[in-house]
């Protein structure tokens, strides 16, 4: 069954209460990526197109203690997201109350308003985060349909996104959850062959789940970045000082045996002796690691070869950077990925969240790559096979 949308809900006139994934970087009350406020507009605007009374809400980070709201205030993102649909959006500094219930039912068809950030109710009893029944039951009590857009928080089973549709009649997805389930999704469950996953970033540990799902499913894995050397010691090799994790040799050799041939390893690396940018490098096989020296960043063969696997593939996911790209010195694999995925036309490229993705964006790709998710945990899970509980409540309550 597809998934209802807001294509087919009836909302005009209608207070539609939309979940959305405003958790945007912010540094001294600056937004610094806002591609999360970009991403959610066509279901905004459709709704307003709609002629339905517009409620958006969505956390902003973690909220434990009064202090913690310093800075978490969602009302910089009313502002960023009234100057992006150019039109008022009515920011209301409460969670819940008499003044925000007046907000609501004084608003007209096609207005836009955002309440507070739904985590401020995490400081008593952590009421968001735990789900508490009686917050989801008071927020669905303010409108008439529920719209989840919120992709980067489906993984969690919270007040603002499952409790609050536990509690309502009518239920849909956005337009960005749409778009999500279609790429991500798709390439999990009907990718076009054949589909290669790059995954890279620090840890072995973070991306268990993923890798090991993807080697059930894609043709190709290719591993690079920091959790690449505690695979190259599983396989005896010597790492030097490059990242590993020592207590999952054993988890590393067994997905070896798993994924066969189908692991690609980068083989050559780019080694310095220190962490920092500018150090002198050497460029070495994987089999001509130094004790002293720690591997930054895939070597020019590597890159050659995963840019060739690349042109052959037909999808492409990709999470995390197979280098420190935020040393100039040692951005080069990464960008060199981001490269030859932007010059596919015919494959499918889809960016897991996180760095990889923000990297994609910053460094202007965003146009070139097919899809870029606006999870970071949230595609992890997905990747990894996982029902996500935002979306899944969607199909329940229908
Ligand atoms: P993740 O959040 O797991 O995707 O990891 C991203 C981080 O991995 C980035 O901050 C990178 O600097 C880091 N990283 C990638 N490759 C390496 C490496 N070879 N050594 C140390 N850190 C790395």
């Amino acid at each position: 069954m597809a998934k209802k949308t807001i294509r087919d809900l009836e909302v005009t006139g209608k207070t539609a209460l939309v979940r959305v994934d405003f958790n945007v970087p912010m540094k001294n009350g600056e937004i610094t990526d806002d591609n999360r406020i970009r991403q959610a507009l066509p279901t905004i605007n459709a709704l307003i197109e709609k002629n339905a009374k517009v409620v958006l809400f969505s956390h902003l980070g973690r909220v434990k203690t009064e202090e913690d709201k310093a800075g978490k205030s969602l009302k910089p993102v009313a502002e960023a997201l009234s100057e992006q649909l150019v039109r008022p959006v009515k920011f209301v500094g409460y969670t819940r109350g008499i003044e925000l219930e007046t907000a609501i039912t004084s608003m007209k068809a096609g207005d836009v308003l955002m309440f507070e950030n739904t985590r401020f109710e995490d400081i008593d009893g952590k009421k968001e985060s735990k789900n508490d029944p009686e917050l989801g039951k008071y927020w669905a009590s303010l409108g008439d349909v529920f719209v989840n857009d919120a992709f980067g928080t489906a993984h969690r089973a919270h007040a603002s996104n499952v409790g609050i549709a536990t509690h309502m009649d009518e239920v849909a997805a956005g337009l960005l959850v749409e778009k999500e389930i279609k790429f991500i999704g798709g390439a999990v469950s009907n990718p076009e062959r054949p589909f290669y996953a790059i995954l890279g970033g620090a840890k072995v540990s973070d991306k268990i789940g993923v890798i090991s799902n993807l080697l059930d499913i894609a043709d190709k894995v290719l591993i690079g970045g920091g959790m690449s050397y505690t695979f190259l010691k599983a396989q005896g090799y010597e790492i030097g000082k490059s990242l590993v994790e020592d207590d999952k040799l054993d988890l590393a050799k067994s997905l070896m045996e798993k994924g066969k041939d189908k692991l690609v390893f980068a083989e050559d690396f780019k080694l310095a002796k220190e962490f920092k940018n500018d150090t002198p490098i050497r460029i070495a096989d994987r089999d001509d690691i130094q004790k002293d020296e720690e591997g930054l960043d895939i070597g020019p063969k590597s890159l050659e070869l995963f840019q060739n696997l690349i042109k052959e593939a037909k999808t492409v996911v990709w999470n995390g950077p197979v280098g420190v790209f935020e040393f100039e010195n040692f951005a080069q694999g990464t960008l060199g990925i981001l490269e030859a995925l932007a010059s596919q036309k015919d494959t499918t490229t889809i960016l897991g969240g996180g760095d990889s993705a923000a990297a994609a964006i910053s460094l202007g790709y965003e146009d070139k790559i097919t899809h870029i998710s606006t999870g970071g945990g949230a595609s992890l899970e997905y990747l990894e096979g996982k029902e996500l509980p935002g979306i899944k409540i969607i199909d329940e309550i229908n």
